[in-house]
């Protein structure tokens, strides 16, 4: 859209900014966003501006403007609430604080719903919870993608119990638009309270908030009431810092960014090989144990971000496990890789100076569940990066779920139904890595190393002696070729010469290469033969042949392919499948 198209009617606050009392007269980002070119500080939008702004020019058509009501309880009270509803219709020039339709974005059709704040502080009443309820029904139907801006101080107390009965009345028709995979991404703008938050808001698959919004379940004067509220608490960044929500976008980016994160989530481009590549077996010079183990921990080894970066075009993170943590030891996105829509769920590991401990917290282990069930939902393949000192052995962990997390974790990724690929970049150590490295393919960098401990931890426990840690690691057998022989990895990805640390470009052109000839070997195959042979591989770990059963379950997968190449599918699976998903997310990890 262009600039001047955007344009806000400067009707009001033609003088200066209430925040810093900055002129607004000549400001472009205040003509064109109702933005404060000064502190920054993001104006009030009504409904149909918002709509005006965000959609394609003019493709807006509201919807449900019939749904009307009017003191459905006869509330007593004060002031006559019937006349109270009149009043905010006459000023704000609204039916209702729900404002509701359908419109183009980028071109793509979506269905758009604002609660607005300058009705009755855009509090939800049950014309408003039927409203919203029509929209997420509309959005299914149409499979068409629901974005719902919030602007809300909770519910309508004057409409009694019937008003907070709106909750599962929206959470009901959400059902729909679950069950058909439809993405729903909630913007929340200032302020977002109360009730409505707490709805169908939270249960948005991706949640982005304006910079500085107010944003809590609870009233901040309620409160206040029982403490001392800390300086920046119950706002967009502190919510962000928790986990609660995925970014905090200035509106000025809003357009482009909601465009790539529902480009990645109804994408519909999957890579195919054009011919099969037979890819030579290749005889890399292994190092012995404990040099490789000084390699995977190089400082200047190429860190999960660095090799995310330089393999994919976009990258759109996640944050937090909406539980109340957002634990940078792992970081979960959508990413576009060769043209595809993937998951990525990588580990990240710290420089030894940085004050992060880099294990893996509970949250950690949530987020990353979170990012498999989002994979699971848009049908995305999923791909993991191993680079952990472990899980976090510390009693607060401990008591927040980490054993549970954990295993939910490991299971999620064991029932994928979709394509999984886990890549050991550095030093990956035990359950953590297992955890998130349960997949179709397990690829490993030559100088990487995945085992049950760390050497020196081992070497502690075998002879309460850490120099003995060098011994230690060539018996534990954590080397690349060491993994690849036990038939625990699939492949060996060939590093620069000296090591991924001379040159992450060139390491992340040999995994990116990996990755998507694996991806496309994947996508050849039905989810259901994926699955049972990701089950039978792990059911048979640990077997004395299991190198050599290994090998012939290859075989037999290669087999199938064939055959399925010679008889083929009655129907193309769609990208997007046409059956329906079960939710999962109530399932608390
Ligand atoms: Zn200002």
């Amino acid at each position: 859209m262009k600039e001047e198209d955007r344009r806000f009617e400067q009707e009001d606050h033609k003088g200066s900014c209430f925040a810093c009392s900055a002129n607004l007269t000549d400001s472009r980002l205040f003509s064109s966003f109702r933005v404060c070119h000064s502190c920054g500080h993001h104006f009030h939008l009504s409904g149909p501006q918002w709509a005006n702004f965000l959609l394609d020019k003019d493709s807006f058509q509201e919807d449900d403007y019939t749904v009307s009501g009017l003191d459905p309880i006869s509330f007593g009270g004060p002031r006559n609430y019937r006349e109270n509803i009149i009043d905010a219709q006459k000023r704000s020039g609204l039916s209702e604080s729900a404002y509701t339709g359908h419109g183009t974005f980028f071109g793509h059709e979506v269905v758009f719903a604002v609660l607005d704040f300058s009705f009755l502080g855009g509090s939800m009443g049950i014309v408003s919870g039927e409203r919203l309820a029509r929209s997420f029904e509309r959005a299914a139907d149409r499979r068409a993608p629901l974005i719902t801006v919030l602007s809300t101080s909770g519910i309508r107390m004057r409409e009694g119990l019937l008003a907070l009965m709106q909750i599962p009345r929206v959470m009901a028709a959400r059902q729909k638009l679950v069950r058909r995979r439809v993405p729903h991404i909630a913007v929340l703008a200032d302020p977002t309270t109360g009730s409505s938050y707490a709805g169908f808001v939270n249960l948005a698959d991706y949640i982005i908030a304006e910079p500085d919004a107010l944003i809590g379940f609870s009233a901040l004067r309620v409160i206040r009431e029982r403490e001392t509220v800390p300086e920046g608490a119950h706002t967009a960044e502190s919510h962000l810092e928790k986990g609660l929500i995925d970014a905090i976008i200035p509106r000025h980016e809003l357009q482009p960014f909601l465009g790539q994160i529902l480009d990645l989530l109804t994408s519909s481009y999957e890579l195919r090989m054009t011919e099969k590549l037979s890819i030579p077996p290749r005889d890399f010079s292994s190092l012995e144990a404990w040099p490789t183990v000084q390699l995977s921990r190089h400082s200047n080894r190429p860190s999960t971000y660095d090799l995310i970066q330089r393999m994919v075009t976009v990258y759109v993170e996640i944050h937090g496990d909406r539980s109340g943590s957002d634990d940078p030891s792992i970081t979960c996105g959508f990413g576009l890789l060769g043209g595809e829509a993937v998951v990525i769920i990588g580990q990240v590991r710290f420089p030894e100076e940085s004050e992060k401990t880099g294990y893996i917290s509970a949250g950690g282990f949530r987020k990353a569940r979170r990012a498999m069930r989002l994979a699971r939902k848009f049908n995305l393949p999923v791909i993991s990066f191993l680079d952990t000192k472990g899980a976090d052995p510390s009693l607060a962990s401990e008591e927040n779920g980490m054993a549970a997390a954990l295993t939910n974790c490991a299971e999620a990724m064991l029932s994928l139904e979709v394509s999984t690929i886990a890549v050991v970049t550095g030093e990956a150590n035990a359950e953590s890595a297992v955890s998130m490295g349960i997949a179709d393919r397990v690829l490993m960098f030559q100088n990487s190393v995945y085992g049950v401990i760390s050497p020196e931890e081992a070497a502690k426990i075998l002879y309460q002696d850490v120099s003995q840690a060098e011994e230690v690691a060539e018996s534990l057998h954590i080397t690349a070729l060491d993994c690849y022989n036990l038939g625990i990895a699939d492949e060996i990805i060939q590093e620069p010469d000296e090591g991924a640390h001379m040159n992450h470009q060139e390491a992340a052109y040999f995994l990116r290469r990996a990755i998507v000839r694996h991806l496309a070997e994947l996508a050849s195959q039905r989810s259901s033969t994926r699955l049972r042979t990701r089950r039978r591989r792990y059911r048979s770990m640990g077997n004395s042949r299991s190198r050599i059963r290994n090998v012939a379950e290859r075989s037999v997968g290669k087999l199938v392919e064939s055959m399925e190449e010679y008889f083929p599918r009655r129907k193309k699976p769609l990208k997007r499948p046409a059956d329906e998903y079960i939710d999962s997310s109530e399932i608390p990890f």
